[in-house]
């Protein structure tokens, strides 16, 4: 088979700074061992995230300069409303200045203490905001996603069986939403099969249960569908994103992920009762309804990435340039989540350092190993970010240990990401000298956002009842 290529040309660069890993140590050490305080200068190949990342296409450039910026009725709104009918059939649009305000918005309204919002894995944003408004979150993903290193086509799919139990045991009252994340953003970047979707729906249906799509990545899991569902092959994308929305009640969305832009995001939906209230708290948190938080600039740009995103060439290349570095990091025998995922490649970091014990962090020991070897930046996504404590102060550990390298759309090539394998098979090869981490700050929610983090003494973490080993050298560079 011939190389798949990049589907676009670069007519403007942007610079790497280079460092060295003595300055990238120290950097390290000063931010915390924490990657969202190390200043993006400071990092080479820059992973942490695929939101707000893209770049964006000469078409999108041209789309801003066309942005029409009237407080009120402005146009670039009415391009990109019709462009979210168009893709998602719902009649409603609502723009916000990102996901997370369209998830603040639905969840005021419809979250609450004593209800329970359903969903295949909720991101972590999306349980916050579920959470601060005093009801609980429960993920039910199905058995394969609780798999990480074992291949299925759709990991992301919800337990169906689990969600029939928990509506029957807990009451279709107090469950005011069911949601599934498309792709499963915290459980790998797995997508969800159609069949998932329509079943999930009739369970719905049959409880009066309204279902959301977190939507951030709707493109690359209809690129999976298209894939590896049977009946899919011959169907256009934009057929099969179409059928996708056709059993949702509404959606949310954050522009930053497959709309190619840097901003932005929305809520749509069919329910106009529903959609009065958040249009009420939409003009008092984020602005009128024809801008929402965004500039029209911003909303040109959205409207020409919803459209670009789906054009198969360019998912082709997307799906695939994840399954290249996946693959590579498989041959050489480093523990990932398998199948690839849509946007991201998943170390399944406490098989990677399985001398680090969970409430010492591997993951964010990994990632802290990355950036000092190659100074590539990525996410723990695991007991830092959804660990909790029970009541005598231990931690109560995440399901996953996961470093995810998220890769942005359209900013890397190929080379860059050849460095990136070679970077985690050589600290791979160095794993034993990498230490756990302890938390010596951190707030009561989104606490990986900004905790503050410290080195154990030992790159072994041992029980207090056995000797501690010393080792002589620490640093892995
Ligand atoms: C990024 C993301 C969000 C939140 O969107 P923001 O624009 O970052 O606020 C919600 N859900 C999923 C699955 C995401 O990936």
């Amino acid at each position: 088979m011939q190389t798949i290529i990049e589907p676009f040309r670069i007519k403007s660069v942007e610079p790497i700074y280079f460092n060295t890993a003595a300055e990238r140590k120290i950097i390290l050490e000063k931010a915390f061992y924490n990657p969202f305080l190390i200043h993006s200068n400071d990092v080479l190949i820059d992973l942490l995230t695929d939101s707000g990342t893209s770049a964006m296409s000469s078409n999108q450039w041209a789309g801003i300069m066309q942005g029409d910026e009237s407080y009120a009725g402005s146009p670039s709104f009415f391009r990109f409303e019709k462009t979210i009918q168009d893709i998602t059939g719902m009649p409603i649009v609502i723009p916000t200045h990102q996901g997370r305000a369209a998830e603040k918005i639905l969840f005021s309204i419809l979250g609450g203490p004593g209800k329970y919002i359903v969903s295949n894995t909720l991101f972590d944003t999306t349980r916050a905001n579920i959470e601060f408004s005093g009801a609980a979150g429960v993920d039910l993903i199905c058995e394969a996603g609780k798999h990480p290193t074992i291949p299925a086509p759709f990991k992301g799919n919800m337990d169906v069986d689990a969600l029939e139990k928990f509506i029957a045991e807990k009451g279709a009252a107090n469950i005011p939403l069911c949601m599934i994340t498309v792709t499963n953003n915290s459980g790998g970047g797995q997508p969800v099969s159609m069949q998932n979707i329509k079943d999930v729906k009739k369970i719905c249906s049959a409880n009066n249960i309204p279902l959301f799509i977190d939507a951030c990545r709707f493109a690359e899991n209809a690129w999976f569908i298209k894939l590896r569902e049977a009946g899919y092959a011959n169907k256009p994308v934009p057929e099969i994103v179409r059928e996708l929305f056709s059993y949702a009640d509404g959606c949310t969305m954050s522009a930053k992920k497959d709309a190619f832009a840097n901003i932005g995001g929305f809520l749509a939906m069919h329910n106009e009762a529903l959609a009065k209230q958040c249009r009420n708290l939409l003009i008092m948190t984020e602005g009128f309804p024809t801008y929402g938080g965004l500039a029209g600039r911003d909303l040109e740009a959205i409207a020409i990435g919803l459209t670009e995103v789906m054009d198969e060439h360019y998912l082709q290349y997307r799906i695939r340039s994840i399954e290249y570095l996946t693959n590579k990091l498989i041959a050489a025998g480093v523990p990932v989540m398998q199948p690839a995922g849509g946007h991201a490649v998943y170390l399944v970091a406490d098989e990677f350092l399985p001398h680090i014990r969970v409430d010492q962090y591997p993951g964010q020991a990994l990632v802290g190993a990355l950036y000092e070897h190659g100074g590539i930046r990525s996410v723990e996504i695991g007991s830092l970010m959804f660990g909790k404590y029970n009541e005598d102060g231990k931690l109560i550990p995440a399901a996953l240990e996961l470093v995810r390298l998220a890769i942005p759309r359209r900013v890397y090539t190929q080379s860059h990401i050849d460095y990136v394998a070679e970077v985690i098979i050589e600290v791979f090869n160095k794993r034993d000298a990498i230490k756990g981490l302890t938390i010596i700050e951190e707030a009561p929610t989104l606490r990986h956002f900004t905790a503050k983090l410290k080195p154990v003494a030992s790159a072994i973490a041992t029980n207090e009842t056995e000797t501690p080993k010393q080792f002589s050298s620490i640093s892995i560079q």
